[in-house]
């Protein structure tokens, strides 16, 4: 699990999805109550799977010479209440957080957004880092939502995944279309799609699509 978190940060910077430091990547580790994630502060290049730190699901420092990333908290909030949730994302990637500026919830006008996320993605409430706030924010939003994304107000976004790749697939694929959504904007507004076709879209995709694996 250090080697998938460590390596999957890249993604984030091929994607355009982070500017410095500030966006990171958690997986919990399989049959633990444990999950790794980035350590504070240190520049994606430097990353490896040796500098990742391990916490508890309280956040607490298990094993690791960094002080772990200072989203932790929220992570772990996560993790303890959302036991399905393997993988979790935070990006400040520049259109869905300017959505997230806003507090507008990114409507659902691409049939690839009903594949994904199954409808909006949802806007969670103002929390300053320090406690469980942005954990209970991100909970709250997407507990019994069809999102894997939830745009913290004026902060930015938050993913899941049944593992950390499927959360940094959500990150990439929330930022690409709050950018076509954005961009449709500037010259009219953009058509919604019926509920019905939403809801087809997302079974489809979620139970059809792609490779299927081997039984
Ligand atoms: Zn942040």
């Amino acid at each position: 699990m250090r080697t998938t978190v460590a390596s999957l940060h890249a993604e984030l910077v091929r994607y355009g999805l982070v500017a410095w430091t500030a966006g990171n990547v958690s997986g919990r580790v399989p049959g633990e109550d444990l999950f790794v994630i980035k350590p504070s502060g240190v520049s994606y290049d430097e990353l490896t799977p040796e500098s990742m730190v391990v916490c508890d699901l309280d956040g607490n420092l298990v094993e690791g010479d960094h002080a772990p990333s200072s989203d932790t908290a929220a992570h772990a909030y996560v993790y303890r209440h959302m036991p399905h949730v393997g993988g979790v994302v935070h990006t400040h990637s520049t259109y869905a957080s300017a959505w997230a500026a806003r507090g507008e919830p990114i409507p659902c006008v691409l049939t690839a957004m009903a594949d994904e996320f199954g409808g909006d993605i949802p806007v969670g409430p103002f929390a300053l880092i320090g406690d469980d706030s942005i954990g209970q924010g991100i909970v709250a939003t997407l507990d019994g939502h069809r999102s894997p994304a939830v745009l913290m107000r004026n902060h930015g976004v938050f993913t899941i995944g049944k593992d950390p790749k499927a959360a940094v697939k959500a990150a990439v694929m929330c930022e690409d279309v709050a950018r076509t959504v954005h961009v449709a904007r500037q010259l009219g507004e953009p058509l919604p799609i019926k509920p019905e076709h939403i809801d087809r879209l997302y079974d489809r995709y979620q139970n059809v699509y792609g490779q299927r694996s081997p039984r």
